[in-house]
């Protein structure tokens, strides 16, 4: 692998390897951008590039220090990210980093580290790195990688050299999808709806996330208000309770599976209020006579209050919320009055 693999960064990527080339590559770099579109990917081609035996204007990618760095197990890379069951990168795993970077490096001329994401570290962890960053040993390259570098402290931020990755065009991920054996027209309905990020595009492309979104649509565009019970169970399995189709996965697996249909339904009815005020489709275009059903039924006022409802229940998501709750709260939006009595 190298960096031709990341697509869509053009610019960021020319600046990396100009510098790498150049021998002036910063002694802190931070790659900053949205999720799924190849930070990460990118700082570890400057880390396998950085201890490459070929190196560093540029990886070899064939020899054992890349092979290594590839799969995150080479000894002169430290790789920091939150540990299993916590959300953030803690104090002590910084102070561990700055102690492991003053040693020498085990293999090579070069160290490099790897923080991702940088902007999971509290204030305290982030001040903890200050000074690695400020004063770091010769040897050693340090690659924040964050997708709000406003959670970065303005004197962590200050001490890196930024790389901006940007949101990816949707050209770029439908022909990346079509390239792995993905339908033309499915294609560019994921490459709308994935918002800039190939992470999201392959999410969508799992699981069953086309057919959800087909069952979705079916159920709110139809000309009556949707069944409560088949609505609630379509957003997430088990909503309405006393369900034959018993709730999948973790509560965490749960949440992402309906974040993802709500965001859909969040697409559908911006685009819903679009043909209401003749702006056109921008997301939903391969059903557009769906869309153009469910805008005919529903006044400007009914759609603006479900698309707030939809959109507060992926905000309650982010917060942790009770999936079958948020799709049970959602489905009565849609079908007021239609909710079942004893239902959870
Ligand atoms: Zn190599």
């Amino acid at each position: 692998m190298s960096f031709e693999v990341i697509l869509g960064q053009d610019e960021a990527l020319a600046r990396l390897t100009s510098a790498l080339a150049n021998g002036r590559l910063a002694h802190a770099l931070l790659l900053a951008g949205p999720e799924g579109v190849g930070k990460r990917m990118a700082a570890l081609e400057v880390a396998k590039a950085l201890l490459c035996p070929n190196g560093p204007a540029k990886a070899c990618g064939a020899c054992p220090s890349c092979h290594r760095v590839q799969r995150g197990i080479h000894p002169d890379l430290f790789v920091v990210e939150p540990e299993p069951g916590r959300t953030g990168i803690s104090i002590g795993q910084v102070r561990e980093l700055s102690r492991r970077v003053a040693q020498s490096p085990l293999e090579g001329r070069r160290k490099a580290a790897l923080i991702d994401p940088a902007d999971s570290m509290q204030p305290a962890a982030q001040n903890a790195l200050l000074k690695t960053l400020e004063e770091p040993p010769q040897d050693t390259t340090l690659i924040l990688v964050a997708r709000d570098s406003d959670l970065l402290l303005p004197t962590v931020r200050s001490r890196c050299r930024r790389v901006d990755f940007k949101p990816v065009s949707g050209r770029v991920i439908a022909d990346f999808l079509i390239g792995r054996g993905t339908p033309a027209d499915t294609a560019e309905v994921l490459s709308r709806m994935a918002g800039g990020s190939f992470a999201r595009a392959l999410q969508l492309l799992a699981g069953s996330r086309v057919e959800d979104r087909q069952r979705l649509i079916c159920l709110v565009a139809s000309q009556e208000p949707p069944d409560w019970k088949d609505l609630a169970e379509c957003i997430s399995p088990g909503a309405s309770g006393g369900s034959s189709r018993a709730a999948k996965g973790s509560p965490r697996e749960r949440r992402e599976g309906t974040a993802s249909l709500l965001e859909m339904l969040h697409m559908l009815l911006a685009d819903c209020l679009r043909v209401k005020t003749g702006a056109g489709i921008v997301a939903n275009f391969d059903i557009e006579n769906a869309v153009k059903a469910l805008a005919g039924r529903l006044t400007f006022d009914e759609l603006s209050k479900l698309e707030k409802v939809v959109a507060d229940g992926i905000i309650l998501l982010s917060f942790n919320a009770d999936a079958r709750l948020v799709a049970g709260r959602i489905a009565t939006a849609f079908s007021p009055g239609r909710r079942p009595v004893g239902s959870s």
